[in-house]
């Protein structure tokens, strides 16, 4: 049994002021051999496929995989060179019999608002229709009929912060060999009810998301049952398949597959005024995290979040924490000039520079500061634990760490790195538990990396083209009516009962 792998991963907002171009894609380029180096052994799906390869004893072959940082859509040309290669790959691939496909499930391009769909579409017209494709998707997924509708199954993350990826994969790679025996005929059936489920409130080790998963748990426990997934969705695209989706496979019986997808989606719907999010001002935050005897304390910067697009500049919660007279902040931000500035003066050397706020005018201004070179790095950093995004190895470019006579540690960085490591600040020598307030730009997903160290979380509503505030942002696209957007929108109730 020989199994093609392909991989094309890009959770893409459609808010942020820049695209995602084909060099965005550079560093996460890898053909045939290359995919087996870069994930094998790691935490992320394409691991769990190769793990799933020799459990279920079959040979998975790697095609390519694609991967860029979150941040806006994909260009025409970054999509249809990427993709176009893959189906090169694919089609020229004699005697596959099924193929493995990792997608994030929240793409967009310029010409395509649902990238996902597209690839599966276009898989479609080149991979044998009898051969079972097999898609494994983020949660954060916004999920189409058009997506489901080309695939045999599909499999979603159960966690957020994403540690299941691997368990993911290999749940896949056994649906996949099971299939291909012709021991099992997945069918499966998505339900969209008209609902998002805010970003501050997907956080599954807690309710009100890990009911959710509970749900999808009880799902799987039914015989009929391949699998059972929760999109929980991605707000920041301005889309119409954005919000909440529910998705179950059944074993040759669509009825039952529907019956039970219905059923987690109306079990959701009638929950939904939990999802909607509420949180405090940067001022509120601040303040709340000076006063507690505890530290550190984390500052979840929502609109600035890197995993979710967010520019990784965002001054907004330093720039508060100047104002309110606060000491000892580490916060790491993206800014290649001010690094190339402590590049130039070199270790030891002390500076005045301008810091972040340089992307855009929604999140904050270059914020002046005073001190100290400490490290210069290559920012290249290795991290084995499972973290969300599954990944092992990373690249945050040249970094820089000044400290000044406030005690503030700031990280500068020239590349975006979403915070899903701890070891992006330890790799620089910075003890993060020693600090008052650590900003992190994320929302849920650095969970895994700082709860550890972390005495309280504080979720913040920073502005930003990721903030939780979501009537902030100009939709055009997205359904209508949705809640909580409308309130009036409604969900019939039938197959409400699980039996
Ligand atoms: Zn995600």
């Amino acid at each position: 049994m020989r199994i093609g792998m392909l991989g094309f991963i890009h959770e893409s907002n459609t808010f942020v002021s820049f695209p995602t171009t084909r060099q965005g894609f550079e560093g996460g380029l890898h053909r045939r051999r290359e995919v087996l180096s870069r994930w094998k052994d790691t935490r992320h799906e394409l691991g769990g496929f190769m793990a799933g390869a020799d459990v279920h004893g079959f040979e998975a072959v790697p095609l390519m995989t694609a991967s860029a940082t979150p941040g806006g859509p994909l260009t025409a040309y970054a999509f249809e060179s990427i993709l176009g290669e893959m189906l090169q790959l694919l089609e020229e691939e004699r005697g596959l019999d099924g193929l493995l496909l990792a997608l994030h499930g929240a793409m967009a391009a310029e010409d395509h608002r649902d990238a996902d769909g597209e690839i599966v579409s276009r898989i479609r017209e080149v991979f044998d229709g009898e051969k079972p494709v097999i898609m494994t998707l983020d949660c954060h997924a916004n999920i189409s009929k058009k997506m489901v509708d080309n695939v045999t199954a599909t499999v979603l993350y159960r966690t957020n912060p994403h540690t299941d990826q691997r368990e993911r994969g290999l749940e896949a790679a056994g649906l996949m060999a099971r299939t291909v025996r012709g021991r099992i005929h997945p069918v499966q059936a998505l339900e969209k009810p008209p609902m998002v489920i805010n970003i501050t409130k997907q956080y599954t080790r807690r309710q009100p998301a890990l009911g959710l998963i509970r749900d999808a748990e009880q799902v799987m426990r039914r015989t009929a049952i391949l699998s059972a997934s929760v999109g929980l969705g991605f707000a920041f695209a301005d889309v119409k398949k954005m919000g909440a989706s529910f998705l179950a496979v059944a074993d040759g019986d669509e009825e039952v597959a529907r019956r039970q997808a219905r059923w987690m989606a109306v079990r959701a719907w009638n929950r939904r005024d939990e999802f909607v999010g509420i949180l405090p001002s940067p001022v509120e935050a601040v303040n709340q995290a000076a006063r507690s005897p505890d530290r550190p304390v984390v500052l979840m910067d929502v609109g600035d979040n890197v995993g979710g697009g967010g520019p990784a500049d965002s001054t907004i919660l330093l720039a508060e924490c100047i104002r309110q007279g606060v000491s000892d902040v580490l916060i790491v931000l993206r800014d290649r000039e001010a690094v190339e500035r402590c590049v130039e003066a070199g270790v030891g050397a002390e500076l005045s520079l301008e810091v972040g706020g340089k992307t855009d005018d929604l999140h904050g201004h270059p914020v002046p500061v005073h001190g100290r070179v400490r490290t210069l790095s290559d920012g290249r950093f290795v991290d084995d634990g499972p973290r969300h995004g599954g990944g092992r190895f990373y690249d945050q470019g040249v970094t820089a760490v000044v400290e000044t006579p406030e005690r503030h540690t700031i990280v500068l960085t020239s590349l975006r790195m979403p915070p899903f490591s701890l070891e992006q600040v330890l790799s620089l020598g910075v003890k993060p538990e020693t600090k008052r307030i650590i900003v992190v730009k994320g929302v849920i997903a650095p969970r895994a990396a700082y709860e550890p160290i972390a005495e309280e979380i504080i979720t913040v509503d920073t502005p930003g083209s990721t903030s939780a505030n979501l009537l902030q942002f100009e939709y055009q696209h997205r359904r209508r009516p949705l809640f909580p957007f409308e309130v009036e929108a409604t969900f019939p109730q039938t197959y409400a009962k699980n039996k």
